[in-house]
């Protein structure tokens, strides 16, 4: 066996053990960050009619994308996918709707939504 291919075995064995510590942290910081952008655009006034969009809305936008998230992986099997989330926000004042998307650099951005 070459040193090349030590190397690359340690390499390997190193990033299984790398990924297998920081999985918690991962997961753990992922919850936050959820809560945290959660709360924010609970207290975010809707840009339309100024009122708090309030947790249910950001939670509710929150689920229906898993739920889509969900219905793609079911229909896609055995494909790693790579999707952008996007929650789909409706104002419970006014009815206007806003997209957010959590994995962009300012995941609190309120971008007007589909029928807004
Ligand atoms: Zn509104």
């Amino acid at each position: 066996m070459g040193l090349r291919r030590v190397a690359l075995n340690l390499a390997a064995m190193g990033a299984v053990v790398l990924g297998t510590i920081c999985l918690p942290f991962i997961v753990a910081f992922s919850v936050v960050s959820d809560a945290l952008l959660i709360r924010r655009l609970a207290r975010a006034p809707c840009p339309r009619c100024g009122v708090a969009l309030g947790r249910p809305a950001v939670e509710s936008a929150r689920q229906c994308w898993q739920e889509e998230l969900r219905r793609i992986r079911l229909q896609n099997p055995g494909v790693r996918l790579r999707v952008i989330g996007k929650w789909e926000l409706v104002c419970a004042n006014c009815q206007s709707t806003y997209v957010v998307i959590p994995s962009c650099r300012n995941p609190a951005t309120l971008r007007p939504g589909p029928a807004a």
